[in-house]
C-alpha cells in the first residue's frame, strides 16, 4: 500500500512515516501544498493523509483540485484541534475522514486501515484467501492457522494483492505499491519475489497472467479477472 503523507510539521510527518513503515506501508512524505498537489496528480496512492494548514497552497485547495480532476483515492484530513469548521470544510472538499491534532498514532492507523479497506471493498480487518489470512491490524499472515514467516517486502506484496484479490495487477503497478524507492523496482527482482512467495503459500493462490501481471485467486470467490 502506497500512502502520501502531507504535513509541514516535519517531526509529525516523520513520526507518521515511521509508524506507517512499521505496519507495512510504503510512504511518500511532502511538506507543502504545491508538492502535494503535484504528487496527487502524478502518482497512484492507496490513501493520502492531508494536513490542511500548509505552506504555498492550503490543503483544502489541494483536495478540491484532486477531486475536481477525478482523483478518487481516500483522504484522511488532519485538522486543528476543536475546529469543527475545518472538519466540515474538509469533508465537503472531498475528504473521507478526519482526525484532530494532536492525535494518537493508533487512531490514525485504525482510520487509515478502515479507509483503505472500504475503498477496496472489504469489511473486515482480516483478509482471507483460501487458507491464507492477512491481519491488517497486526501486519501478520497465517496459512492454515499457522504464522507464516515472511519479510516486510513479502508482506507488502501479499497485502497489496489480497486487498485487490480477483483483479489482475500489472507488474508496474505492483512495484509502485510495494517498493520504497524507484531503484529497487526491477522485473527480475519481482519474479524472484513471486517465486519465493509461491513456495510459501502454494502456486494455486498466486497466478501469473502472461503479459499482464499477477492475480490472487481465492477459492470460493468470484474471479473478476
Ligand atoms: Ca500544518
Amino acid at each position: 500500500m502506497r500512502i502520501l503523507i502531507v504535513e509541514d510539521e516535519e517531526i509529525i510527518a516523520a513520526d507518521i512515516a515511521r509508524a506507517l513503515g512499521g505496519m507495512g506501508y510504503v510512504c511518500d512524505v511532502v511538506h507543502d501544498g504545491e508538492e502535494a498537489d503535484f504528487r496527487g496528480f502524478t502518482e497512484d496512492y492507496d490513501a493520502v493523509i492531508l494536513d490542511l494548514g500548509l505552506p504555498r497552497l492550503d490543503g483544502l485547495t489541494v483536495l478540491r483540485n484532486w477531486r475536481r480532476a477525478g482523483r478518487g483515492f481516500p483522504v484522511l484530513v488532519l485538522t486543528a484541534r476543536g475546529s469543527w469548521q475545518d472538519k466540515v470544510e474538509g469533508m465537503d472538499a472531498g475528504g473521507d475522514d478526519y482526525l484532530a491534532k494532536p492525535f494518537e498514532m493508533e487512531e490514525l492507523l485504525a482510520r487509515l486501515r478502515a479507509l483503505i479497506r472500504r475503498s477496496k471493498g472489504h469489511s473486515s480487518i482480516i483478509l482471507e484467501c483460501g487458507p491464507l489470512r492477512l491481519d491488517t491490524r497486526a501486519a501478520r499472515v497465517t496459512l492454515r492457522g499457522r504464522p507464516l514467516a515472511i519479510s516486510p517486502l513479502e508482506y507488502r506484496f501479499l497485502s497489496y494483492l489480497m486487498h485487490n484479490a480477483g483483479r489482475v495487477v500489472a507488474r508496474t503497478e505492483l512495484m509502485e505499491h510495494i517498493h520504497d524507492d524507484i531503484d529497487s523496482r526491477s522485473e527480475n527482482a519481482l519474479e524472484a519475489l513471486v517465486a519465493r512467495i509461491r513456495r510459501k503459500i502454494g502456486a494455486d493462490l498466486l497466478q501469473t497472467r502472461r503479459g499482464m501481471g499477477y492475480v490472487m485467486t481465492c477459492p470460493g470467490r468470484e474471479d473478476e479477472a
